[in-house]
């Protein structure tokens, strides 16, 4: 029976139900349930189809929300799906990952005084039940065109542009230095937030839509730039960036001090059923240590949380401003609590001890100073506070920065920011070099899969057009 919309009056607010938290530390399934049929309608009908649809300017890819989720409350789902999917190349992955809380929902009008529609969970239960029952279907352009496209990097960026792309027609060649496609979808963010079969059912769509991956390819070595851009008529760089913030301080140098992304990674290719010598060694497995995670974003709390996964003896994150100032989402810090993670506010490290390994986090309380000229609060030490915290595996989770890709790429006339990322014209999205685009975290700095996707999206338009109007000047020049 179809609902009616508006009933936000008198139905509550319910996500779908979270696994108990004895069972959910023992294991790397996500840990919420997909909605019940007719839980996933009845929250959708909680809509209230307001006139400016503040969570659709608020969702980076601009989705016609309550139109899915009217679909959606009515029970027509395969409907549902086709709005949601036509402005979202992913919106399974996005329904799981986004901070909501600070995108769509967060910005919900009927969330004062009631709370807000569960907009991402009926976003994912829509595109599940879509591939359970078939509606998700390879891509068929409605003709092949003889020009290629090389992509640089199989994460959400550019597997979202390799799609557009092959829509158009395009032949699309995606080379990745890793040995499977997905980028951090795959191997920086833990399958309790994605499991990986949802980003490997992406990855085999693509290749059934005719998308071809080049993997164990790094670009600058396995292949050089230049030779790359001549196999294609227009290449996109969405590599993301890779370079892990530095720690300083004495005794910074410890065996058992190690970077976020290498830990994760491991824990991730491991849950695959790869063979990792190092989380084999013991180097990168948490399993009865004391862990302490320095850093109080997305990556920190990933790494808490696969800490208490492996069965470390204790897990605390230190974060040398407060929980209102952490980057990270509220949700997951909610979740990591749970799950038995001590957070230690205002604290920052200023010394490892330790022999021949980390044995011991030396810290300082902080106080939250005056803001800068960002607006942001300085952080300043305070006196006489020093305290040290028992820890044989320190985990590094302070950031990223870009690498050096005009040097990776022997491409000194590809420019950067004074930060590193790849410059480029924000209306074509084409970097300083002609037919060379960029997208994504490596244009951005370190951000959300949902605007890697909005940029491959937008990007693969504007090579779309670059294309087309390189053949009608050679036609022009012919004449
Ligand atoms: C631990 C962690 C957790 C996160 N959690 C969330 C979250 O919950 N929600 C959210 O929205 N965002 C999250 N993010 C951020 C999100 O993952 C990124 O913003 C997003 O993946 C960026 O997409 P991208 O396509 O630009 O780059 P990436 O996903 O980084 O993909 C880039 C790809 O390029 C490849 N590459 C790089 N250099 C080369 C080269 N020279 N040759 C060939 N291939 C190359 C890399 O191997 C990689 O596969 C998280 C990030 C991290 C690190
Ligand atoms: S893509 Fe992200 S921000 Fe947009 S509706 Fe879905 S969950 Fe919300």
């Amino acid at each position: 029976m179809p609902e009616r919309m508006l009933r936000f009056v008198n139905v509550p607010q319910q996500m779908p139900a979270k696994r108990a938290v004895a069972e959910r530390r023992r294991d790397f399934r996500e840990i919420y349930r997909i909605f019940e049929d007719r839980e996933a309608a009845t929250q959708a009908s909680r809509c209230s189809q307001c006139g400016v649809p503040f969570c659709s300017v608020h969702c980076p890819l601009s989705n016609n929300i309550p139109d899915w989720l009217k679909l959606a409350a009515e029970e027509r789902l395969e409907e549902a799906y086709e709005v949601s999917s036509a402005t979202n190349n992913f919106p399974e992955i996005c329904g799981r990952i986004c901070p909501q809380d600070r995108l769509c929902e967060g910005n919900c009008v009927i969330e004062k005084g009631y709370e807000a529609v569960t907009i991402g969970a009926v976003e994912r239960y829509i595109t599940d039940t879509a591939f359970e029952r078939g509606w998700v279907k390879p891509i068929r352009p409605r003709r092949e065109l003889d020009s290629s496209v090389g992509i640089i990097g199989a994460g959400p960026g550019g597997l979202a542009a390799a799609e557009e792309l092959r829509r158009y027609g395009y032949q699309v060649v995606v080379y990745d230095r890793h040995d499977r496609a997905g980028g951090l979808l795959i191997y920086g963010i833990p399958n309790f937030k994605l499991e990986k079969e949802v980003v490997l059912r992406r990855r085999d769509l693509c290749e059934q839509s005719g998308i071809r991956f080049e993997l164990n390819c790094a670009v600058g070595e396995t292949i050089g730039f230049a030779e790359l851009r001549a196999r294609h008529d227009a290449v996109l760089i969405a590599t993301g960036v890779y370079t892990a913030r530095e720690l300083g301080g004495p005794g910074v140098g410890l065996p058992g001090i190690v970077p976020a992304l290498d830990y994760l990674i491991a824990s991730n290719r491991e849950n695959l059923g790869d063979h990792v010598p190092d989380f084999v060694s013991g180097l990168l497995d948490a399993r009865g240590k004391n862990v302490v995670v320095i850093g109080g974003g997305d990556t920190a709390m990933d790494c808490v949380r696969t800490a208490v996964r492996q069965g470390a003896k204790s897990v605390k994150c230190l974060y040398r401003r407060d929980r209102a100032n952490m980057p990270g989402s509220m949700r997951e810090v909610k979740n990591a609590e749970e799950e038995g993670v001590e957070f230690i506010w205002l604290s920052s490290p200023e010394a490892f001890t330790g022999r021949e390994k980390v044995s011991g986090v030396r810290a300082m309380r902080m106080h939250l100073g005056l803001p800068d000229a960002s607006g942001r609060q300085s952080v300043e030490p305070i006196e006489g506070s020093r305290f040290t915290l028992k820890a044989d595996l320190v985990i590094k989770a302070l950031g990223f920065d870009p690498e050096d890709l005009p040097a990776m790429f022997n491409e000194p006339a590809l420019t950067v920011t004074r930060w590193g990322m790849l410059k480029i014209n924000h209306r074509t999205f084409m970097t300083s070099l002609p037919g060379v685009f960029a997208a994504g975290d490596i244009v951005r700095g370190a951000s959300l899969v949902v605007w890697a996707i909005r940029d491959g999206r937008d990007a693969a338009a504007q090579i779309h057009d670059w294309v087309g109007q390189q053949a009608m000047l050679a036609v022009a020049a012919d004449d």
